[in-house]
């Protein structure tokens, strides 16, 4: 069990989604994802749901105190006192402050980021196909096309684009991305603890390399408590 906060940054496209689910199920806490929270608030026309709806659709974020309100609504919960990876999220310095004084004595976080190249990141995001059923199966109209055009292989289920997948609005979200998280990856930078992750490889490689990363730096945390404990006594 890992009391703790992972969480996963990195542009639309990068694979966080991806990683954020392997690393939920493997260490048996919640993947809880803002952008899929947000999606089925639209889904289910909810209050929540109507607000954000424009931005989403336009690649612009949605106001951080729409969001912060349901992020810690939802970490409250029963099913996240073990803790949670966090995709999505935080993706202002408003919300990684408030992040902050949320967990603040009570969690540690790990930070990793995942790095992708620009003109990678497009392509990706633009050829990105969900199954409606379930979330984790995910296919690549040129990278990882499903045998049968939209239909998802592992279930049945309808494959689907998401809205704002489209190459203007994922042109716009990687914008939003570099002026408004890239103050946050600063932020974790400048307290010490960012895991820069090479995001541009297969899957599997890469969650290879963010399991290395995470388990590299909580030896180096405990080593650091055990040579502070000692030298106390
Ligand atoms: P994602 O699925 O993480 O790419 O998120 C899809 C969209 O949901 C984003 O483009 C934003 O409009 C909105 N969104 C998700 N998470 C956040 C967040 N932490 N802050 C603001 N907007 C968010």
């Amino acid at each position: 069990m890992i009391d703790q906060v992972v969480i996963l940054l990195g542009p639309p496209g990068s694979g966080k989604g991806t990683q954020a689910r392997r690393l939920s199920a493997d260490l048996g806490v919640p993947h809880v994802a803002t952008g899929e929270m947000f999606r089925s608030n639209v889904e289910d026309d909810t209050e929540l749901g109507r607000r954000a709806r424009g931005f989403m659709e336009s690649g612009r974020l949605v106001p951080d105190e729409l969001v912060t309100e349901m992020l810690f609504v939802r970490v409250a919960a029963e099913d996240c006192s073990c803790g949670y990876v966090l995709d999505g999220f935080p993706r202002t310095l408003g919300q990684a402050e408030a992040l902050d004084r949320g967990i603040e004595g009570r969690w540690g976080a790990s930070v990793a980021s995942l790095e992708v190249p620009d003109a990678a990141l497009v392509e990706r995001a633009s050829g990105r196909l969900l199954c409606r059923n379930d979330g984790n199966h995910i296919y690549h109209a040129s990278f990882s096309p499903p045998a049968s055009e939209g239909i998802c292989d592992q279930c049945g289920g309808e494959l689907y684009r998401r809205e704002d997948d489209v190459p203007e609005v994922v042109a716009a979200r990687l914008g939003v991305y570099r002026e408004q998280t890239a103050p946050v990856l600063e932020h974790y930078a400048q307290a010490g603890h960012l895991l820069g992750v090479n995001g541009d490889q297969a899957p599997d490689e890469v969650y290879r390399t963010l399991r290395a990363a995470l388990e590299g730096e909580s030896r180096e945390n405990s080593a650091l408590e055990g040579s502070t404990t000692e030298g106390g006594e």
